[in-house]
This record gives structure tokens, C-alpha cells and sequence, in this order.
């Protein structure tokens, strides 16, 4: 595997492979790589000649400073796990706004409401630096996980409305065999909090098995969710919402609409997401 730390860097090596028509294929993470993470370039290598990882934990999407500081990072143990992939090119910059750095791109629509609502300006520093790689490592395609389906959803509209020659590529939520979804902030969890945390998938279970049952009703499917998240009373709802594919909220349920939350515990702030 190649490491690349700087932009001007791996501009050459790109073009090198551009020339000689290589497909290439991008992984986007901010790193503390689990398996959610590999699964995402499992499917990269299967749809490009190279795949590239990069990690680079992007400032201007936090909107809370200590989350930004206390984020988990680790690049050797990342570098080690990488390298136990089909990975070919880690980028791993630290930094990617010069100085007098001003543009920024935003999405008015699908960003609106949950993480968008709740985490202001987010999307747009995902968007913005998302435009940077994507410009300058030339991905054929790239691979998001429906973990953080809005921003899945965004990136798809992002690439439509602007032009990328990019195919988006949806990979599923990977979960420890205990439901949780796999996640960067499920190391600033306590093992304790971590069982805690399991209650999030079996509440978005039993909404969905309440929809497979035969309810329709999102307000009703949303209570079921609810009321087995009272059995944990750690866990503080930020918002629980049913949506579709325009990140909208439905009174009516069908198939492919999502089941979304997000939640704290402990300081710890988790997403997670189901699909009916
Ligand atoms: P992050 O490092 O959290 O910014 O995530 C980088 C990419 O990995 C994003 O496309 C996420 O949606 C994806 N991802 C994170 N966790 C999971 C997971 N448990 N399953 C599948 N994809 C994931």
C-alpha cells in the first residue's frame, strides 16, 4: 500500500494512473477504521483496478469543538489495519484548507432536518471537503455505507447537481454481532455503555417488526420504537424520524422508507438507521 500525507503528492501519482487508465475507486473516512470501514473497500476493489482510503478528520463538519478534539485517531493502527485490505493508496493529509480558503458547498434541501438540523453546518463542511477529494483524486467511483444515510443521500444529489463523473456507491450498515452499528465514537463508549447502546437496533427492530406486521402508521411504529427505548433510560433521543428517499418524514409507510434516530449516552453521541 502507498501513503501519501500531501496533496501535492499524490496529484502526480494520480495522473500517472489516469494516463495509464486505471479505474479508480475512493473510500472517504476520518480513520479509527473498523470493520464498516473495510467492508467499504471490499466493494471499492470490486469496482475499480485501485482503490484509495483516505483519512482525514475533517474540521469544518464538527460543530462542536470538543467532539472535534476528543474524536478518536489513531493513523498506525489504521496504517495496520489497511494494510490487511485489498487497500492500494492511503491518503491520509493533515491538512486541506490553505489559508485564505473561502468556498464552501451547500445543499438546501436533503440537509435541512435530523443530522442537518441538529448539527449545524455539517453537511456543509462534508460537502465542501467531499468536492475537494473528489477533484482531486479522480475517482471513478466512490463508496458510502447507508450508516449516515442522510449524508449518503446528499453526496448522491451533490454529485448529480454538479457534474461529478462519479458513480456513488451504496454499502450497508455493518453492526457487532450485538446490534450496535459499528461506529468511530463507539470507542469513547464504556463497556457498560456499550451494552447500553445495544438498545438502539432492538428499538429500530421492533419498529420495523411492528411494520412488517402490518403497521402502516409511522406515528404508531415510531411509539413502538419509543417504547422499548424506555427500557434504557441512558439513552436520550435527539430525534426519531421515518423517512424517505427525499429525506422527507411520511405519515404512511412503505417499503425502503428508513427509520432513522440519533441518540446520546454518556457524552457519546450515536446514529443509527433501518430500513423497512
Ligand atoms: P466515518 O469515518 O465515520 O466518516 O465514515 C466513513 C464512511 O464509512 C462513511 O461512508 C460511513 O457511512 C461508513 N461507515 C461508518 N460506519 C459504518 C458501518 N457501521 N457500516 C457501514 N459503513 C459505515
Amino acid at each position: 500500500m502507498k501513503i501519501f500525507h500531501t496533496p501535492l503528492e499524490i496529484t502526480d501519482y494520480i495522473t500517472g494512473l489516469k494516463h495509464s487508465g486505471k479505474r479508480i475507486a475512493l473510500v472517504p473516512t476520518m480513520g479509527s477504521l473498523h470493520d464498516g470501514h473495510t467492508s467499504l473497500l471490499s466493494i471499492a476493489k470490486e469496482h475499480a483496478d485501485i482503490s484509495i482510503c483516505y483519512i482525514y478528520v475533517n474540521p469544518t463538519q464538527f460543530n462542536n469543538e470538543n467532539d472535534l478534539k476528543t474524536y478518536p485517531r489513531n493513523l498506525d493502527e489504521d496504517i495496520e489495519t489497511l494494510s490487511r485490505t485489498t487497500c492500494d493508496i492511503l491518503f491520509a493529509p493533515d491538512n486541506m484548507y490553505h489559508s485564505h480558503f473561502q468556498t464552501s458547498v451547500s445543499n438546501r434541501l436533503l440537509a435541512k432536518d435530523f443530522e442537518g438540523a441538529h448539527r449545524p453546518g455539517h453537511f456543509d463542511g462534508v460537502c465542501t471537503v467531499l468536492a475537494m477529494f473528489f477533484n482531486l483524486l479522480q475517482p471513478d467511483v466512490a463508496v458510502f455505507g447507508e450508516k449516515d444515510f442522510q449524508q449518503l443521500r446528499i453526496v448522491e444529489q451533490m454529485v448529480e447537481d454538479l457534474y461529478f463523473p462519479i458513480q456513488i456507491i451504496r454499502a450497508p450498515l455493518i453492526r457487532e454481532e450485538s446490534g450496535l452499528a459499528l461506529s468511530s465514537r463507539n470507542k469513547k463508549l464504556c463497556s457498560e455503555d456499550r451494552k447500553k447502546a445495544t438498545t438502539l437496533y432492538k428499538a429500530l427492530s421492533a419498529g420495523k417488526n411492528a411494520f412488517n406486521a402490518g403497521e402502516k402508521n409511522a406515528l404508531s411504529v415510531k411509539k413502538q420504537v419509543l417504547n422499548t427505548l424506555l427500557e434504557q433510560p441512558k439513552l436520550e433521543v435527539e430525534y426519531l424520524a421515518c423517512v424517505n428517499e427525499n429525506m422527507e418524514e411520511v405519515e404512511t409507510l412503505t417499503h425502503d422508507n428508513r427509520l432513522l434516530i440519533a441518540a446520546w449516552i454518556s457524552g457519546v453521541r450515536l446514529i443509527d438507521n433501518v430500513v423497512l
